[in-house]
Formats: C-alpha cells, sequence, structure tokens
C-alpha cells in the first residue's frame, strides 16, 4: 500500500494512467447503445430545439446512455461499484484514473452525439435545397439559361436579349419562347451532324452587329439567325 503512489506517478509520467480493467467493454456498449438509439435522440433534439432557442447542443441522451451501461456491467461484475438513486456515475468512483477514463469515455459520447445531430441538420438541408432547386425549376420553366455563361437567366425583351454575364444583343420581335426554340434547333441541328458539345460566343466585330455564334472544336462556327423577322 506503501508504494502505491510513487507506482501511479510512475505509470503517469511514462504512460499515462493505466485504463481500469472496465474501461473498453464500458466504452464499446456505451458507443453501441448511442448509435443503435439514434432515433430516441433525434427526437430529443428536436424536443429541446422547439423548447429552447438556439442549438441545444451535447449531452441529450450520453448521462443516460452511460448510466444504464454501467449498471449493466455491474451487474455482471460485483466488484464496480453501484449506482444508487439519483447519483451521478462521477461521484461512486474515487479513483482519479478512473475518473480521467470516464470523463474521456464521457467526451467521446458527447462527440458522437454532436456528429448524429449534425448528420441530421444536413440531411434536412439537403432536402430543404433540393425541394427548392425543384420550385425554382417550377418558377423557371418559362425562362432561358443564358448558354454563354449557362448560369443566368436570359432576360429576353422585344427588341433586346441580356444576361448578367454581359451578354447583350439588340433584337426585334423577340420572346422567351422563339429564343429557346432558336437555341434548341440550333443545338439539335448541331448534335445530327457532329458529336463534340458546342459551345456559345457573342461576336464582336465592329462592322456587323453582335450576335451569338455557336462553335464547337471541329465545326464552323455557326452564327444564329438571331432576328426571327430575317
Ligand atoms: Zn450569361
Ligand atoms: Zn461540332
Amino acid at each position: 500500500a506503501m508504494e502505491a503512489p510513487p507506482l501511479r506517478r510512475h505509470r503517469a509520467r511514462y504512460k499515462g494512467p493505466a485504463a481500469p480493467p472496465w474501461k473498453e467493454t464500458f466504452r464499446r456498449r456505451c458507443m453501441e447503445r448511442l448509435r443503435s438509439s439514434r432515433a430516441k435522440l433525434l427526437g430529443r433534439y428536436r424536443q429541446a430545439g422547439e423548447s429552447v432557442c438556439g442549438p441545444a447542443r451535447g449531452a441529450l441522451l450520453v448521462q443516460e446512455v452511460m448510466e444504464q451501461e454501467w449498471q449493466a456491467l455491474q451487474a455482471a461484475r460485483e466488484s464496480l461499484p453501484s449506482l444508487r438513486g439519483k447519483e451521478a456515475l462521477a461521484q461512486i468512483l474515487e479513483d482519479p484514473d478512473e475518473l480521467a477514463v470516464l470523463e474521456e469515455i464521457q467526451q467521446e459520447l458527447v462527440l458522437q452525439e454532436q456528429l448524429v445531430i449534425e448528420e441530421y441538420e444536413r440531411s434536412l438541408q439537403f432536402d430543404e435545397e433540393c425541394l427548392n432547386a425543384m420550385l425554382d425549376g417550377l418558377d423557371a420553366s418559362d425562362k432561358v439559361i443564358c448558354p454563354v455563361c449557362r448560369k443566368h437567366y436570359l432576360t429576353v425583351r422585344n427588341h433586346l436579349v441580356f444576361c448578367q454575364c454581359g451578354l447583350y444583343i439588340s433584337t426585334q420581335g423577340m420572346t422567351e419562347e422563339k429564343l429557346r426554340s432558336l437555341l434548341a434547333n440550333t443545338i439539335t441541328e448541331h448534335s445530327h451532324r457532329c458529336l463534340h458539345n458546342p459551345e456559345f460566343t457573342v461576336t464582336s466585330g465592329m462592322e456587323e452587329e453582335t450576335c451569338l455564334l455557336m462553335s464547337c472544336p471541329v465545326s464552323r462556327g455557326v452564327r444564329l439567325h438571331w432576328d426571327p423577322l430575317l
């Protein structure tokens, strides 16, 4: 008994605290129980979210999981101290090394809990993004994506077609419907004679009016008959 403190210091200095014999089993069972309680955890998280402002993070289920697993472990190993009533697990362990292990397991479980919650939030966000994309698509059903930047919708006016990317072309009597079929026909016609993906650019000649040019690595550029009246 006299030698115990120096030995412990020796261990602490060179190897860190020795793991108590229950550590790995307890840790593994807690992790398993927490993972299998995903639905329960998310239920509590949603409840906490409704009653508490801001993210109610951390230890929603960890204490309960640890206590349940400790009781199960203690029932099999009577040498372990038992939990009584409302006692916290940390209160029944006296060895500081064991308390450190308990703390370590608890932190790992809290982290696992947060990962489950983050994954859940990401999936919610993903659902929302999918829905928004679908609604955008419906809203935009009569719009035309700019063939040059392929990012923004074209704004089509009677005498003008333009885009946020800088595309700006004068026209006459243009509508979104005419423009869409002009683009679709040009792309379809090209695809019948060429396997390459065409690109669209805007000509910027000084002598001629700006117009939209479709080209690909092997075909000659095709000027779109921009003015539907021609
Ligand atoms: Zn554009
Ligand atoms: Zn081509």
